[in-house]
């Protein structure tokens, strides 16, 4: 690990989000240019950020939410068994 790894580690979901400060992502940039580790690791967060955005655009199937329909009247009855 090179100088400024924590700091691209801890500003990674922001750096990515773009919520940093233009000096901090300016350094964050700088770094990640000079350290492979961190670029690596930038890679798969994006990655990982872009499949759970699609994977949010798919509607969830009916049968989920029959299941979870099932789930929460069995919760009523355990807790509320005279009605
Ligand atoms: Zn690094």
């Amino acid at each position: 690990m090179t100088s400024g790894c924590s700091d691209a580690v801890e500003y990674v979901y922001q750096y990515i989000d773009d919520e940093l400060t233009v000096t901090r992502k300016a350094r964050i940039k700088w770094h990640l240019k000079h350290c492979g580790n961190c670029t690596d690791a930038f890679a798969f967060e994006v990655q990982l950020k872009e499949k759970i955005a699609s994977a949010g655009k798919t509607e969830p199937p009916a049968e989920l939410f029959d299941t979870l329909r099932a789930l929460i009247q069995q919760e009523r009855i355990q807790q509320d068994p005279d009605r």
